[in-house]
């Protein structure tokens, strides 16, 4: 369980998180959402253990985060990939460092969102959207419990954000990992999550928390009523 508690962060003088407090169970799929400006980066950030909390603790499973780092796969706003690797580097790069890279895997999931051709090729040759998808592949390839996503789909277009939410929605079935993601689109929010957090505007703290009060359809339950239609 991630247990974020009682937590404040401050840049300078700017307060942006405020005694702020949540948890995560195994297996939760929980979006973030709140004001632009909120926040809500900040909070990914101290949670990926790239940043440090002024107050608090976040404690994974009883353990102090930074103690923890290999375990979140962390999804920044922002691609970050590396300039100088390639694609398939930039998405191995991870599991490199801890001397396990899963060439195969990665391969694979490049080709799943239409990335094939572009393993060799470099970062500043790919639109923003793509960039989006390999940062989206490298969080998930590296095969952590808990997977914390920052806005993952917002340069896509609503074809590919589908497809995209789709694939997101079939790791949590297969691997029922916890995921949270950031999003400023309620539907998206209702589509993945059993629960919203709601931030209030800066400095974040909880608003509201919203359990999704309808199932999500399983996957079996889409291809049950497929069979069923047919
Ligand atoms: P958005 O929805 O636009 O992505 P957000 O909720 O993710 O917004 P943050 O990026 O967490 O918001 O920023 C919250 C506040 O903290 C903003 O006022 C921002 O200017 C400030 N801030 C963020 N990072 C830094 C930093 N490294 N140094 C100084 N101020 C920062
Ligand atoms: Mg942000």
């Amino acid at each position: 369980m991630l247990s974020v508690q009682n937590i404040d962060k401050s840049f300078d003088s700017l307060q942006v998180i405020q005694d702020l407090s949540f948890e995560v169970k195994d297996g939760e799929f929980v979006a973030i959402i709140g004001p632009s400006g909120s926040g809500k980066s900040t909070l990914f950030q101290l949670i990926g253990g790239v940043s440090s909390i002024d107050k608090g603790a976040i404690l994974l499973d009883g353990t102090d985060i930074q103690q923890k780092r290999g375990t979140i796969g962390y999804m920044p706003q922002q691609p970050c990939l590396l300039p100088w690797r390639t694609i398939l580097e930039n998405v191995t790069i991870v599991e490199e460092l801890q001397q396990k890279p899963n060439v195969e895997l990665a391969k694979e999931w490049l080709a799943k969102v239409g990335l094939a051709s572009f393993i060799n090729a470099y970062p500043n040759e790919l639109s923003g959207g793509m960039q989006q998808r390999v940062s989206f592949i490298r969080a998930i390839v590296s095969d952590k419990p808990i997977l914390c996503l920052d806005e993952p789909f917002s340069a896509l277009d609503e074809f590919t954000r589908l497809e995209m939410q789709a694939w997101l929605l079939s790791i949590w079935e297969k691997y029922r990992k916890s995921i949270l993601f950031v999003t400023h689109s309620i539907e998206e929010a209702l589509f993945l999550a059993d629960r919203i957090i709601v931030l209030s505007k800066r400095p974040a703290t909880i608003k509201q928390e919203i359990i999704v009060p309808f199932a999500r359809p399983r996957q079996e339950e889409i291809r049950h009523s497929e069979t069923f239609t047919a």
